[in-house]
């Protein structure tokens, strides 16, 4: 649907509903001129005199920037950049440090070059307004600062070393209904402080949900605000903005409003209980499709063991008439979600399950690189996974069967039908010979943890690249996923227009690095509006 975006008709209320709403609600579009270091001039050092353009004396203020339209400043003079802690369609966040202070934050880096026309200009002017205009909520990042230099915008936040909503659930393997209500009471507060403040996030997804620390009580807090809009009660929207799996049907109609938020929030809730997304296909428009058609599986493993008040509440919030929907006030104050409400602390197990049926939607290069990573791990960076497959191999014969899988399954807590064991199957045989043997098992189930290390990656790349060239060309990857039984002609034509992000019909390093960072099998439009 990636093209269903890009012919968007240009005629959507979304702009002239911002002028007005953003007109009624501080801080104004100007508001936002004065960041900290502006407003107390740290003291710095004057630059040295080769840099300083010498038709100007230092005193002259600086050039005002085209997308912030305050003064601009290098956010280098201030912090100091460190790592990549993760990276979206538009930009880049590090790690940075507080030249002074030492304290750490996380900098989101937009390139300017990027922002072609007037709309991701306006898109990204709007993402600093509507975060410093949520800022001091405890469920949303706070934006401690924006500066613009030539190059690129940064914004300054305050950094959530705690990891994405799933990572953790994942690593923690099983949680409770509790668990789950405590996470979903806090997505829900993030929907009602947006809707109070008149903002509507339109793009929420557990990729942009991080916790604070890593700290067991860390709050969650809500990230990426580039899809957000301002509204007024009454305003209609009809950009086709979002995520597949968390679009809300009257978003797919074109004519919607804040309930939107309310739809991706029950939609995540489903998958926190259930492990899997109630709207699924294999292609964006089959996701549609189904988003559509709004009928949810309560029949399947594990929902029949769910209690009946969770179902309730994930039935009201993906109510599909966005006015029969629960409002997020009264969504807080359904009987499952208040808090000490009825949520049990029975655990859920459905880490397995979810790994599993992301690894079966991900690319074939993707699988195959994970396989030589698994094959590069340490004793124990993979101890957990070996007893696991270990307790599953019960005739020690290295691999694992169909028979063996689905008698190993409930032992994990995992309750499966024949044809989602018959799934998992399919997912994790990477080469198709029937039975799993022990790195396919880790390859499967890693695939969510720690992935994004640097030399982790760096060594599948090489593995590809056979002539050391920088990059994989279609003849590299075609010889590298034949030995698995994959590199028929149309896979390999799909890998590399998914991947090769810059058409020039091979894959470079930062082109791979990109679709292993990518979470989840990313069959979404996340796109501002074309
Ligand atoms: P995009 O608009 O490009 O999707 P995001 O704001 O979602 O950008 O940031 C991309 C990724 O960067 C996030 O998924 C997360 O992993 C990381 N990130 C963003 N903000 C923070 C933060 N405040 N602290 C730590 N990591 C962050
Ligand atoms: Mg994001």
């Amino acid at each position: 649907m990636g093209n269903c975006s890009s012919h968007l008709p240009s005629t959507f209320s979304a702009n002239a509903a911002d002028s007005s709403a953003a007109s009624r609600l501080p801080p104004p579009p100007n508001g936002i001129t004065v960041h900290p270091p502006y407003a107390s001039p740290p003291p710095r050092p004057p630059p040295p005199h080769s840099l300083q353009p010498s038709n100007r004396p230092s005193s002259t203020t600086p050039a005002v920037g085209r997308v912030l339209g305050r003064p601009m400043e290098d956010v280098r003079n201030t912090y100091t950049f460190g790592r990549e802690l993760g990276r979206g369609q538009f930009g880049v966040t590090y790690l940075v440090t507080h030249k002074e202070t030492k304290q750490q934050f996380a900098c989101k880096s937009i390139a300017t070059r990027k922002l072609i026309n007037r709309d991701d200009i306006e898109d990204v002017r709007r993402e600093v307004q509507i975060m410093y205009h949520l800022t001091g909520h405890r469920n949303i990042v706070e934006l401690k600062g924006a500066y613009e230099d030539r190059h690129s915008v940064n914004l300054v936040m305050e950094l959530c070393a705690g990891g994405e909503l799933f990572d953790r659930i994942i690593a923690k393997g099983h949680y409770s209904e509790r668990a789950a209500a405590n996470l979903c009471r806090q997505i829900v507060t993030v929907v009602h402080d947006c809707h109070s403040m008149g903002v509507i996030h339109r793009d929420l997804k557990p990729e942009n949900f991080l916790f604070l620390s890593t700290d067991e009580n860390s709050p969650l807090k809500a990230t990426d605000f580039g899809l957000s809009v301002f509204f007024k009660p009454g305003d209609v929207f009809r950009d086709l903005v979002g995520s597949a799996y968390y679009v809300a049907p009257e978003v797919l109609h074109r004519k919607y409003g804040a309930e939107v938020d309310i739809w991706s929030a029950g939609v995540i809730l489903y998958i926190l209980l259930s492990g899997v997304p109630p709207f699924w296909g294999e292609t964006e428009q089959a996701i549609f499709d189904s988003v559509l058609r709004g009928h949810i599986d309560f029949s399947s493993d594990p929902w029949p063991s769910v209690s009946s008040s969770a179902k309730d509440l994930v039935k009201k919030m993906l109510r599909t008439d966005p006015k029969d929907r629960l409002s997020a006030v009264e969504v807080l104050n359904h009987p499952w979600m208040r808090e000490d409400g009825d949520a049990s602390d029975k655990p859920l197990d459905i880490a397995v399950l979810t790994r599993m049926k992301q690894f079966r939607a991900m690319n074939k290069l993707k699988k195959v690189a994970l396989k030589v990573i698994a094959e590069n791990l340490s004793e124990e960076e993979i101890m957990g996974l070996k007893e696991m497959f270990k307790s599953m191999d019960t005739d020690n014969s290295g691999t694992i069967t169909y028979e063996e899988l689905k008698a190993g399954l409930p032992k994990l807590g995992t309750k499966l039908s024949e044809s989602e064991v018959r799934q998992l199957m399919e997912a994790a045989d990477v080469d198709g010979n029937g039975t799993i043997d022990y790195i396919e098992f880790i390859t499967a189930t890693m695939h969510m943890n720690r992935m994004e290390r640097e030399d982790h990656l760096y060594k599948a790349f090489e593995y590809f690249d056979k002539d050391k060239s920088g990059y994989i060309t279609m003849e590299e990857l075609e010889h590298a996923l034949k030995k698995y039984n994959m590199g028929d002609a149309k896979a390999i034509k799909e890998i590399i227009a998914e991947v090769d992000t810059d058409n020039d019909g091979r894959i470079n390093y930062e082109e791979f690095v990109a679709m292993m960072r990518k979470g989840n099998p990313e069959l979404v439009t996340n796109r501002r509006r074309k």
